[in-house]
């Protein structure tokens, strides 16, 4: 059995959007800095372009995090297998996701920087999945709304493969 890649959403269009995302969000902290927390693997290509596309000062900041245990369904229990090297106390946090599936991930990280005392929080996200929803959580900045799939590239991974792929796809097995 081999397994095929459909292409979703291609590098231009990820690009386009990811550009637009930093806009709003140097419009929307003018004169402000951002902390933006990178959730390790999959947000790090999305994280890394958008801060390059961001023009108030950033501080960036990567944090891992495990809510599935091997399958492709939330245990809904969140773990944090890595945790930030600096202070989030004080700073406009911005938790920077590949992609929101039952929404537990979100849920539990919004209210940890809300207790460690951040200054503000908001949640990017590349892609979003709102079939798939078990907890109601307020994202400020989507990238794309897709479909229930299970997605591959930009930083996205099925068994730690395809992460490098610089477009958004669909694994289809043959
Ligand atoms: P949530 O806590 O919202 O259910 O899950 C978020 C995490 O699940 C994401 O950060 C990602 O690691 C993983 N995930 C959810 N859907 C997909 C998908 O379609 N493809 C991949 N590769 N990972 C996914």
């Amino acid at each position: 059995m081999s397994e095929n890649i459909r292409v979703l959403l291609p590098e231009e269009e990820l690009a386009a959007r990811i550009s637009e995302l930093g806009a709003q969000i140097s419009k929307d902290y003018e004169g402000e800095s951002v902390f933006l927390v990178c959730i390790l693997k999959g947000a790090a290509f999305f994280a890394c372009e958008l801060a390059k596309r961001i023009t108030v000062p950033v501080i960036i900041d990567f944090m891992a995090t495990s809510s599935y245990g091997s399958g492709t369904v939330s245990s809904g229990v969140v773990k944090i297998k890595k945790d930030l090297d600096l202070d989030p106390t004080g700073q406009n946090v911005i938790i920077v996701e590949d992609i929101i599936d039952s929404g537990n991930t979100l849920n539990y990280l919004g209210q940890l920087f809300k207790d460690r005392g951040a200054k503000s929080v908001r949640m990017v996200t590349m892609l979003d999945k709102p079939d798939r929803r078990e907890v109601d959580v307020h994202v400020d900045y989507t990238g794309f709304t897709i479909p229930d799939q299970f997605v591959v590239g930009y930083g996205l991974d099925y068994d730690q493969k395809y992460r490098n792929l610089p477009y958004i796809g669909v694994v289809e097995l043959d």
